[in-house]
């Protein structure tokens, strides 16, 4: 009211602490919705192999009983089964296990170059028996990021396994590893250390690439359970990235493969300490 400006003041104030309640009420069930979703999602995609296993149980006991023929084919069907809810629960652990550090940022530093070079080396006989060859370009010198060593390496094989499993067609995958330097500070200050994964396959469209880190989601289902995908690799990467203030970037176009792209920062306080990169191991 004029001449009243504090009780003005106070009214307003009110009134945005109202708006304030309503924005967090309806951000909680934002995050109930997101919840039961994911519960629902999770217990189907379980249920399937599930249903799966029991079905075959009961096919061994009855008509299957005496022919070894059809025993052995469904016993393999059964164990694939087996195996797929095994990934499931492991990449459920993962998420739930990186969800409740999510705020807390790794203090470790590690060396992003050797650790890559590593992450591959392991990958090889998966690329190898695929058809696909990785090549792989790193500074000599080491790249120094805080980060969490076991979490880092499952974002490479995330990755880098994508490519291999839906690259295919393109035979080669290529792996770079470069610093962006801040603008006028040469990289010694700041900066970020680049990572990128390209693949030569077919490609993702447009529409699909701002939903590629949900969980759950696939652009062809039954493509990616071929290729025994669980749709949580993505959600997987996203999160353990969120925790080490690092970026994913997705660019595809059918047609003309994919490039994955992480930005960490350069671990600055390190750096201070160390004087010079370079004779960081
Ligand atoms: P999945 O376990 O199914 O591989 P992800 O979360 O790792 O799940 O990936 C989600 C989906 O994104 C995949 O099912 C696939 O459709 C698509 N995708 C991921 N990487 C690539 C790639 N390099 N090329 C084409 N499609 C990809």
């Amino acid at each position: 009211q004029p001449g009243e400006p504090a009780r003005a003041g106070a009214v307003g104030g009110a009134g945005r602490f109202v708006l304030v309640t309503l924005q967090d009420l309806t951000e909680q069930r934002r995050l109930e919705r997101m919840r039961a979703d994911f519960v629902a999602n999770a217990s189907h995609e379980l249920r399937t192999p599930l249903a799966s296993l029991t079905g075959f149980v009961e096919t061994l006991q009855g008509p299957a009983r005496d022919d070894p023929v059809a025993r052995e084919r469904f016993l393999s069907i059964m164990l694939q089964q087996g195996d797929r809810m095994r990934r499931l629960i492991d990449d459920l652990l993962s998420l739930s296990r990186i969800e409740l550090k999510a705020h807390v940022q790794p203090e470790t530093v590690l060396d992003l170059a050797s650790l890559l070079r590593q992450a591959c080396d392991a990958l090889k006989p998966v690329a190898d028996e695929a058809g696909v060859a990785l090549d792989i370009e790193t500074p000599e010198t080491a790249c120094p990021v805080r980060a969490d060593r076991d979490e880092l390496i499952e974002v490479i094989e995330n990755l880098v396994g994508n490519a291999i499993k839906y690259g295919v067609t393109g035979k080669k995958v290529e792996i770079r590893l470069s610093l962006a330097p801040q603008p006028g500070e040469g990289g010694r200050t700041g900066g970020t250390f680049v990572m990128s994964v390209r693949d030569f396959g077919p490609g993702i469209a447009a529409e699909h690439l701002p939903r590629l880190t949900e969980r759950f989601y696939r652009v062809d289902a039954s493509r990616s359970r071929e290729t025994k995908g669980t749709g949580l690799g993505l959600a997987i990467v996203k999160h353990i990235l969120t925790r080490h203030k690092a970026r994913l970037e997705i660019d595809s176009a059918p047609g003309k493969g994919a490039v994955f792209t992480v930005r960490f920062p350069v671990a600055k306080d390190f750096e201070m300490l160390a004087g010079d990169i370079k004779g960081v191991s």
